[in-house]
Formats: C-alpha cells, structure tokens, sequence
C-alpha cells in the first residue's frame, strides 16, 4: 500500500482563497476590512521570517497588517501597553504576539492580557478553557489546521481512534480536545509514555507533535491510518554536501508511507495550514465581534 499524500499547501491555498472571497463579500457588505496585529518583540530570525510571511499573507487575502517590531530590551509594561491599545483599537480584531518572548518576559502574563476575543493564537487561558469544555473559542492554528485536513479527509471523525503524540500547550493538548470534541477516542502519550509503539499501532489517526526527527517508523503504523505529522526538524544532509540541511518531520516518511492510508510530508504538509488559520481565525474573530455569520468551513 502507498498512502495518499495530503498536501496542505494546496489545502492552505483553498483555505486562503475562502477567506479571501469572504473578506472580499464583508468589504462591498460593511465597508469595513478585517485586521490583524502582530507583535514582534527583539531580532529573532526564525520569528522575522515568520512575522514578514503572517503580514505578506494578511494583506494578499485583502486585509489589514498593523506590524509591532519592539526592541529586544523592551520592558514587559511597554508591550503590556502596546497590547492594551491594540486591545481598544477598533479596526484591529486579531493579535498576535511572535513566541518566543525575551527572557525578562512573563510569557502567560503577556498572552493573558490580550483581549480573548482577538486572541487569534488561541493561547488566552479563557480560550483554553472554552476548547477544554467544548464551547466556541478562538483555537490554536496548528491543531486547527490539522483538524481541517481530517475533517476533509475523513468527512466525520466519530468513533475514530486517535493518538496524539506529545502534550504542549500549542499542540498536543489543543489537538487532543479538538478530537475529542469531534467524538474521537483519544489517546495522548509522551515521553513518559510507557509501550508507545503499540499505542500508536491502535491509532486510526496518527498525529505526531515530538520534534524528534524521524522518530515513528512503518513499523509503529496500523494499515490505512492517516498520520498528520507536526513536526519540523532540521537535520545534517550529507548526500547533498557542503554542510547543507534538510527538513525531516517526526515520521520517517519512506516507511510510513509504505503502510498508512494518507499522510502528510513535511515540507508542504502541517506548516503551511497554520499561517491560513491564522487569517481564518482573524476572520472569524472579526466576524463574532460584529455579529455576523461566521465563515464556512474554517473554524473548529
Ligand atoms: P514541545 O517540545 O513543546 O513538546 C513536545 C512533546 O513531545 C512533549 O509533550 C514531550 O513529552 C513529547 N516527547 C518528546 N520526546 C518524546 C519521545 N521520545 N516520546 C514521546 N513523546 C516525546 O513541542 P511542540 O509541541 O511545540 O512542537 C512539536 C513539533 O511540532 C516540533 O517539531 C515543532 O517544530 C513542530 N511544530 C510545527 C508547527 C507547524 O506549523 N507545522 C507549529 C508548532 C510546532 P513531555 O511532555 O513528557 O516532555
């Protein structure tokens, strides 16, 4: 068996043409435009990277980018401040604040003083609550972006034996209530977990959140499973020479994809889906602020 391979760069493509097509219907309908602030706190290159793609894909689905770039010794009651304004700022409706923080930052603090209801990253400790007892939240991007691939995949997840590796705050946890509210049966393991393998031998649905590059073979597979693989790893690549690199997700995918029924690759699986959910939430939290239908299709 070769498994079909679920491209999340073409499903984050559909995803941004959707809220695109919204944004577009509310602008002619309102007058008004959907915006999302981000806040970028020091010179972190992984984080700039990430910060120009979020403000590059907010304005190419036609709504507006507000970019915070704050020094790296910025004080905590500055961007407490800076949150505050962005929290009175009618035209913004999302905020996002770039993770890592500096050290001298209380990360909770600052995710916690965000408005709930633009709270886009899903992060606020009301929004867990509300995901934890299965009422409307904002979600976290990437397990929402898993969940859509499933969904599409799978049509109706009930009854579906899930195992979620790994149990952060961002992915695994958010990622096990989201199942579970679409009626799965969910397992979580992690590094304490004990007969791991044949856990993930049970599993309908793999999702593999570790960041151990490769670390789940064929051989811990149930035949015809889906496996949604979160990780991003990067790792020494000989065989092209001169130092280079290359991504590797948390399975190794030549085996796994010998024995699942659909998988996604890394690169072009998992990482492009969280930056579209990211414009779906602001989408959402916009549409929620002003009492309007949510958008089809995009939200938990
Ligand atoms: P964390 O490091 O916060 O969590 C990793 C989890 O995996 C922990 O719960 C840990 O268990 C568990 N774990 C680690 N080693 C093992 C092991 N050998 N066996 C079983 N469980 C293990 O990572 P994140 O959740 O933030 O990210 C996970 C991966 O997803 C990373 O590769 C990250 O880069 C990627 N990622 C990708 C995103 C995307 O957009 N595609 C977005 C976010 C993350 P314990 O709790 O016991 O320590």
């Amino acid at each position: 068996m070769t498994a079909q391979i679920i491209n999340g760069k073409d499903f984050a493509a559909t995803i941004r043409n959707r809220v695109a097509a919204h944004v577009e219907q509310l602008k002619n309908a309102t007058g008004s435009t959907p915006g999302l602030a981000v806040v970028l706190v020091g010179d972190d290159p992984a984080s700039q990277v990430y910060v120009r793609s979020k403000g590059k894909q907010t304005v190419d689905v036609g709504m507006k980018g507000f970019e915070h770039r704050l020094k790296a010794d910025t004080s905590e009651a500055e961007l407490l401040s800076l949150i505050e304004q962005l929290n009175n700022d009618g035209s913004v409706h999302g905020i996002l604040v770039q993770l890592p923080l500096p050290d001298h930052m209380d990360e909770s603090l600052v995710i916690n003083a965000i408005n709930p209801s633009k709270d886009v990253d899903g992060f606020h400790i009301s929004n867990v609550g509300l995901l934890g007892t299965g009422q409307k939240s904002m979600v976290p991007c990437t397990p929402l972006g898993c969940l859509m691939m499933l969904r599409n995949h799978h049509g109706s997840l009930s009854g579906l034996n899930a195992v979620v590796l790994g149990r952060s705050n961002i992915v695994g946890k958010p990622m096990a209530n989201l199942l579970l509210n679409d009626s799965c049966t969910v397992t979580i393991a992690h590094s304490r977990t004990q007969n791991i393998q044949s856990i993930c031998g049970q599993a309908d649905i793999l999702v593999a959140a570790v960041g151990r590059p490769e670390m789940i073979t064929g051989d811990w597979i149930k035949h015809g499973a889906t496996v949604i693989d979160v990780g991003i790893n990067r790792i020494a690549a000989p065989e092209k020479g001169g130092g280079k690199t290359r991504l590797v997700g948390d399975c190794h995918f030549e085996s796994c994809v010998e024995v699942a029924g659909a998988i996604t690759p890394v690169p072009g699986g998992v990482g492009p889906m969280t930056i579209a959910c990211l414009l779906a939430n602001t989408l959402t939290a916009y549409c929620r602020t002003n009492n309007l239908a949510e958008p089809d299709g995009v939200t938990a």
